[in-house]
């Protein structure tokens, strides 16, 4: 443990002077020092506590301070402290196993360490597949725009979100973009799924495109990181169809939405789809050590056993399902199932969305609010009739009205470029009761005082 008896001011200046953080300055007023956690919340290095209404980023779904977890990596440390997935080991195997359980179908699990590994890891996949299959012409990946897939060139090439990305263009070649459905903003809530203009978007770049340059589209199931849109009803069987008809496979990311984060075991759940990959990362160990898998259709590792020396995938990872994480995983699972966290997550969520929209429907500022489990989104506008965002400096004013009253909620949205408009809640998933009742309470009041 890092022991430290530095008042956080000292701590800030050394942090300022050594620590490259990824988005400061994104919010200066929002920046602590955490030195502790237990359960939801979060004490600060001069002990002001905070209740952590993001579970650090979207992934602390079981809350901190879970010692069975420390001790399942304890113990596997001592057993074994790491063997390359090369061959394999015991952990690794018990958690693909228990993965495939909570999937319900088959999938061969490929472990890395991150949500942006997990993708790129798809990426290669579907691009390889093809091959394996003879289409050597199928390498496009299709995503929407306002997504986040990951920080690395490829899973950056699959986000939607311009300002991340020019700075540091060319990206990787090959990914293409659509609209999102975005509920509030368009009016995309048709009666058949298949007339959505966000889904007739996706047919047409693919046949403008040639569907046989098509190897996948990416989508989480419901957009997070640009806005938690909140999908219209069958839009994702929908996307799904018409991926089909172009011959392309359907990834779906749940870095977000995997492990309860939106009342099921996976996001893809709520809608009735069945994808071809599924990536994941974050809540798969409560982020307490670094794991992230890609779950692929049995019939498509099928592919790879050809008979050519480079029909494997050549895809190697030092670090990826290291045994000490998998054995985590495994617990933190456990711990899911035994607490009921999905059915939690759903309940408590559905009470959340409920009394933050009827407390909320006068506000003159808030444009919308929608979510699904314990993901929110509060998007905040001007003005309600022409929607148009509401500036920065406000919406970073709500977030530092929170803080002072110690609650840390997110922003993000992407809604226009440089427009983070949209308040993101994403408790850790054992939240109790009456410290949701405190985040209510306290971000009403720090929505007043900015009016
Ligand atoms: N996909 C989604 C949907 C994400 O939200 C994120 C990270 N927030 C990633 C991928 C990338 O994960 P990581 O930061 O672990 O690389």
């Amino acid at each position: 443990m890092v022991q430290t008896s530095r008042p956080q001011e000292t701590l800030l200046e050394q942090d300022d002077k050594y620590v490259w953080h990824s988005m400061k300055p994104y919010n200066p007023k929002a920046t602590l020092v955490a030195a502790k956690a237990e359960g939801s919340w979060v004490t600060d290095a001069d002990g002001k506590r905070y209740l952590d209404a993001m579970a650090g980023l979207w992934c602390v779904n079981v809350g901190y301070g879970r010692t069975e977890l420390a001790e399942a990596a304890y113990e596997q440390l001592k057993e074994m402290a790491y063997f390359p997935l090369s061959q394999s080991h015991v952990p690794a195997i018990k958690l693909a196993e228990k993965l495939n359980e909570m999937l319900g179908d088959e999938y061969v699990i490929f472990f890395s360490n991150s949500g942006s590994e997990a993708n790129e890891t798809a990426f290669k996949i579907v691009r390889q597949y093809h091959q394996q299959k003879g289409e050597h012409n199928r390498y496009k990946i299709v995503s929407r725009y306002r997504a986040y897939h990951g920080n690395s060139m490829g899973a950056l090439a699959a986000t939607g979100q311009a300002q991340r990305k020019y700075k540091y263009e060319p990206l990787s070649p090959g990914f293409i973009h659509v609209s999102p459905p975005d509920s509030y903003r368009d009016d995309t809530n048709v009666a058949d799924p298949r007339e959505l203009s966000s889904v007739k978007e996706i047919d047409r770049t693919m046949t403008w495109e040639l569907s046989e340059t098509i190897a996948a589209m990416i989508m989480e199931p419901i957009i997070t990181g640009g806005g938690v849109l909140i999908p219209p009803d069958g839009y994702l069987k929908a996307a799904k169809e018409v991926c089909e008809k172009h011959g392309a496979l359907l990834i779906v990311d749940e870095v977000i939405c995997g492990f309860g984060r939106t009342g099921k075991p996976f996001g893809f759940m709520n809608y009735g789809v069945k994808p071809d990959i599924i990536t994941m990362a974050k809540g798969i160990t409560s982020a307490y050590l670094p794991l992230s898998a890609t779950a692929v259709r049995k019939d498509i590792y099928e592919a790879f056993k050809g008979t050519e020396e480079y029909d494997y995938f050549r895809h190697v990872n030092t670090f990826g399902g290291n045994p000490a994480a998998c054995a985590l995983a495994l617990k933190n699972l456990e711990i899911m199932e035994t607490e009921k966290l999905f059915d939690r997550s759903r309940d408590l969520g559905e009470q959340l969305l409920n009394d933050l929209r009827n407390l909320l429907q006068d506000h003159p500022l808030v444009g919308d609010v929608r979510g699904k489990g314990l993901l929110i989104g509060i998007e905040l506008v001007k003005d309600k009739l022409t929607k148009e965002p509401l500036g920065n400096d406000l919406v970073n004013q709500v977030i530092a009205n929170c803080k002072q009253e110690g609650i840390i909620i997110g922003k993000n949205g992407a809604t226009v470029a440089g427009f983070n408009n949209v308040l993101t809640l994403a408790p850790p998933l054992t939240i109790k009761q009456v410290d949701l009742t405190f985040l209510v309470k306290t971000l009403i009041e720090s929505l007043q005082k900015i009016l």
